[in-house]
Parts: structure tokens; C-alpha cells; sequence
């Protein structure tokens, strides 16, 4: 059993469902009108008041149920089977009140069992059917009691072709449900890889971290939000130190192992920590450099981020085989400035951390000291 559909996207569809339901039972009240007025149906007025009040009252509390969204908490929010039934149920009175007629008013029955066709699977069909059956046979029977008006053998002959009729809509409804209910579930599963391959063309192969065309896409967010909303965000560039010499020293499959390790390191650390870069994303620039996007986040607030990160580091909080290999890395830290493309920001992120380098590694610079000291 799948869940329940409440966006409002379906409420509608259940609507205009609903709308076909109501203009069926409406269309067969007029043909009824048009019967009287033709002097075929001879009933008294008071039939009438009570097939249109009728009509209204079942259509009217399926309305009631689907505009309130009390329909939800049914099993079916479609409400087909109660709609189906409520309809059977009024549209009963004509087979009742029509005794001349029931032939011709067997065909009334059938759309309201079409209505389930791509909805209602064969033990709903079986259900209903048996349901339109009792009250059809029910509806002869107190008929007849009352007014002795009926052809006994006919009224038999025309209730088994009614079940016919019956067994041979509910074969072809199910198939039908069941067709719709194979598509449903191919869309499903065509959106889940879909949203697989979405995921994973963001995603770096080796590190699991956002990719350069991600960070490009998330870098236009910010900047409009900046835009926008003045809100600002911060980069950090992070290169690892000499990673050139752990590759030469235990070989490029460490490496590739080391850079695994770090890109998980920093996106445990920063998950943990309670501050604005729990709403961070790290992404591989190429080979051994990565951005730390940090939204909301200030240049200091970013450095303070940065600098946390390299003493957790330092400290060996990334215990790493062999237990050799020393790992560290210089870092560039700016914030968005008005009117400044990303390009831009990432450029002086970078002169920051080249600076980093410059000075001898392990450390994290802010590009507004460069500004400040030029
Ligand atoms: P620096 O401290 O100046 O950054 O020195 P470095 O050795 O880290 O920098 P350099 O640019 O000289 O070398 C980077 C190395 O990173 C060279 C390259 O082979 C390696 N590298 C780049 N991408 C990968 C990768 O995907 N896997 C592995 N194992 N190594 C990589
Ligand atoms: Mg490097
Ligand atoms: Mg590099």
C-alpha cells in the first residue's frame, strides 16, 4: 500500500472526478425530465423533488468531503467506491419508480460502474457489483410487493442480464486498474532513478563531494540570495600540503584513499559542529583542492571554520594508514563582496591561499588581509 496522495495536485484531479460523477447523475435526471416531458414516464411531482433533493445529498456530501480534505482520512481519498455506491443507490429510484422502463434503465447503471474503471481492483469491483445486484433485485422486489406491476419472469430474465453485465465490467475495470497500476509504478520507479542520476552527475566519483558543475550551480544560488536578500556567504580554498610526496612516497592508490578519507573528515567535522556551516557544502575543485562553501557565514566566522578544521587535523582526528603520513593543508578564506562574480571570489580565495602556501603551509588566510596590507 502505497501513501496517500494529499498535494493539491491530486485534490484537484479528485474534484474534477468528482464533477463527471455529479454531470452523469445530472444527465440522467434531465433524460428523466425529458422522458416526463415527452409523456413517456408518468410519475407523480413529488418523484421528481425527490430524485433532484436526492441527487443533491449524495453529490453534495462527496463535495462537502473533498473541499473540507476530510476525504483524506479515508482509505480511498478518491471516494470512488463511496460515490460508486451513492450512485447505484440514487439512481435505484428510477429502476423502483420505473417498472415500465427497467430494461432501458439497466444502461443508467453501467457508467457508474465505468467510474471505477483505473481505480478499483476486482474484489472492489466483485463488492460493488454485488451491491448494484442486491439493490437492483431489492428495488424489484418491494416494487412488486407494492404495486404487484411486475412480469415476475421478466424481472428474473433481466437481472441476470444485469449480472452479465455486471461480471463482464468488473473483468474488464480490474484489467484496466491493473494496467494504470503497472504504469503508476513504472513513473515511480522511472523518478527514482532519475533523481539517482540527478544526484550522482553532482557528485565527485572519488570523494562522494559535490562536484565543480555543483558548486557552480550552488555558487549562482548564493550569489542571488546575496543579491536579493543581502545575505551573505563565504568560501574557504583548501589545498592539502604536499600531497605530491604522498603519492611518491606510498603510491597514487593511498593517495587517491587519503583523499577519500579527508573529504569524509571534513564533512563529519563540519556536520557536528553546531554553527551556520551545518548548512555547508564541500565540493572537489581538482586533484587536492577543495571549496567549503559556508552560507550566512561571514569572513570571520568562515576563518574561525577553517582554522577549527586544520587543529582537528593537526590534533589527528583523521588517523590515517599508514600512521606515518602526515596530513595537513593551507587554506584561503573570502567573503562575498557587492556586485562580485563568483569567479572573482574564488580568485581571491585563492590568491589568500596562495598566500598560505607562500607562508609555509598549514594555515588559513583571510583575502581581506591581503586587501588590507596591499
Ligand atoms: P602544495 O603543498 O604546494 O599544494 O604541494 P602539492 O604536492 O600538494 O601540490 P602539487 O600541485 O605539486 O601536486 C598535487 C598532486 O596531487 C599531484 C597530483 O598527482 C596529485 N593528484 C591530483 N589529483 C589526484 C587524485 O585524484 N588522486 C591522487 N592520488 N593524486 C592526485
Ligand atoms: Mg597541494
Ligand atoms: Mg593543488
Amino acid at each position: 500500500m502505497h501513501k496517500k496522495d494529499t498535494s493539491q495536485g491530486a485534490q484537484r484531479l479528485r474534484l474534477q472526478r468528482w464533477a463527471t460523477g455529479f454531470c452523469t447523475q445530472l444527465i440522467g435526471l434531465l433524460l428523466y425530465l425529458f422522458g416526463q416531458w415527452l409523456g413517456v414516464i408518468n410519475t407523480p411531482a413529488w418523484v421528481t423533488w425527490q430524485l433532484a433533493i436526492s441527487l443533491i445529498a449524495c453529490c453534495g456530501l462527496c463535495l462537502y468531503l473533498l473541499l473540507s480534505q476530510k476525504n483524506l482520512r479515508f482509505s480511498d481519498p478518491g471516494l470512488t467506491e463511496l460515490q460508486i455506491l451513492l450512485g447505484i443507490l440514487w439512481s435505484s429510484q428510477f429502476y423502483f419508480f420505473l417498472p415500465t422502463l427497467r430494461g432501458e434503465v439497466l444502461a443508467v447503471f453501467l457508467p457508474f460502474l465505468f467510474f471505477g474503471a483505473y481505480y478499483f481492483n476486482h474484489w472492489q469491483y466483485a463488492r460493488v457489483s454485488l451491491f448494484a445486484f442486491a439493490i437492483n433485485a431489492a428495488a424489484v422486489g418491494v416494487s412488486s410487493y407494492l404495486y404487484g406491476n411486475a412480469d415476475l419472469r421478466l424481472e428474473l430474465y433481466r437481472l441476470v442480464l444485469f449480472a452479465a453485465l455486471l461480471t463482464a465490467i468488473s473483468i474488464i475495470g480490474s484489467r484496466l486498474s491493473a494496467v494504470r497500476r503497472a504504469l503508476r509504478r513504472s513513473q515511480r520507479e522511472l523518478e527514482q532513478s532519475n533523481q539517482r542520476i540527478r544526484q550522482q552527475s553532482q557528485l565527485d566519483e572519488l570523494t562522494h563531494t559535490f562536484n565543480r558543475r555543483h558548486l557552480d550551480e550552488q555558487l549562482n544560488v548564493l550569489q542571488q540570495k546575496f543579491a536579493l536578500h543581502n545575505q551573505v556567504f563565504s568560501v574557504v580554498m583548501l589545498d592539502l600540503d604536499h600531497f605530491k610526496q604522498i603519492n611518491d612516497q606510498h603510491g597514487h592508490l593511498v593517495g587517491d584513499d587519503v583523499l577519500k578519507q579527508f573529504a569524509a573528515f571534513v564533512k563529519r567535522h563540519l556536520r557536528e559542529s553546531d554553527s551556520a556551516s551545518n548548512l555547508s557544502s564541500l565540493a572537489r575543485f581538482g586533484g587536492e583542492e577543495f571549496v567549503l562553501l559556508l552560507p550566512k557565514t561571514t569572513e570571520e566566522q568562515a576563518l574561525q571554520c577553517a582554522n577549527r578544521l586544520l587543529e582537528a587535523l593537526q590534533q589527528g582526528a583523521l588517523s590515517i594508514e599508514p600512521n606515518t603520513l602526515e596530513l595537513s593543508f593551507s587554506a584561503g578564506v573570502a567573503q562575498i563582496e557587492s556586485n562580485e562574480a563568483a569567479e572573482q571570489l574564488l580568485l581571491r580565495a585563492d590568491l589568500a591561499l596562495y598566500q598560505a602556501k607562500q607562508q609555509g603551509r598549514q594555515r588559513c588566510i583571510a583575502a581581506s588581509s591581503l586587501t588590507c596590507k596591499a
